[in-house]
């Protein structure tokens, strides 16, 4: 679950970014959109605990973030948030197999070797296991960040412009891998995007398959000044997905 309540995040000597209040439950789906620059990036970074926020609150899967100091968010964010940033950050020198391995690592644990097999599997990469990031194409990169960050079964995934360099089909795979994985893991999941080809995906389910409800937007009200400015447009949409919306469909 993710809750925010007047949430802002001010970059030093930039103008304060302003997010409108959301409460995802424990296993839906948010789809974060809106234009470039509209501080999509910054949201997912502040519900991972990256950033503090500079005004307002956040709970996310039950833990109010303002009561979390340094070392404390670190540990939290390793257990609790399963991030796929836009850059995926495979280590080129390792192999697959030793990039998720990394993930133990991290955490202080043991490598479960058994547990690495196994996520691989699910996301149809298990063959790719011994191969270096430059031998996989971008859909597979990809799965692997994605198997990464799910390794640890995270309650909150988190995805970054999860389609922005691949093509259509790829595109389309990746959203719906997204939605499977989440609802296998009963994980809260958003996907922030200024690609259309996201929304239009996670419709055509909607439509034809699963009987989504059409998104509910929301958009920030704009100031006044705002209004009269139109290059400080920067807006979110918000739309939700009920966790049972999702639930019956196919992977
Ligand atoms: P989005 O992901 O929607 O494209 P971002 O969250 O990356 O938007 O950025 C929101 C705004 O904050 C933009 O105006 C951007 O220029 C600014 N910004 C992002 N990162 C930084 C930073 N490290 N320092 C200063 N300003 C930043
Ligand atoms: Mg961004």
């Amino acid at each position: 679950m993710i809750r925010t309540r007047q949430l802002q995040y001010a970059y030093p000597g930039g103008s304060a970014l302003t997010f409108p209040d959301v409460d995802v439950p424990q296993g839906a789906v948010l789809l974060l959109s809106g234009p470039s620059g509209c501080g999509k990036s910054t949201w997912l970074a502040l519900v991972a605990a990256l950033v503090a926020p500079t005004a307002g609150e956040l709970t996310v899967a039950e833990q109010p973030l303002s009561a979390l100091k340094n070392i404390a968010a670190d540990a939290w964010r390793a257990g609790a948030i399963g991030f796929l940033p836009q850059k995926l950050h495979l280590s080129a020198a390792l192999t697959v197999q030793q990039n998720l391995g990394l993930v133990f690592w991290a955490g202080g644990q043991p490598e479960d070797a058994e547990r690495i097999h196994a996520t691989l599997q699910a996301l149809g990469v298990d063959d790719l296991a011994q191969r270096k990031p430059s031998q996989l194409s971008g859909g597979q990169a990809q799965r692997v960040a994605l198997a990464r960050a799910v390794l640890r079964r995270p309650l909150v995934i988190l995805a970054d412009e999860p389609t922005a360099s691949l093509d259509d089909e790829a595109a389309g795979d990746a959203v719906n891998l997204l939605l499977s994985t989440a609802r296998q893991l009963d994980a809260t999941l958003v996907i922030a995007t200024h690609d259309a080809r996201v929304a239009a995906c996670i419709d055509l389910r909607n439509r034809g398959q699963i009987g989504l409800q059409p998104l509910r937007i929301v958009r920030k009200q704009l100031s006044k000044q705002e209004q009269a400015e139109p290059d400080l447009q920067a807006h979110l949409h918000v739309a939700h997905y009920p966790a049972q919306q999702l639930q019956g469909s196919a992977p």
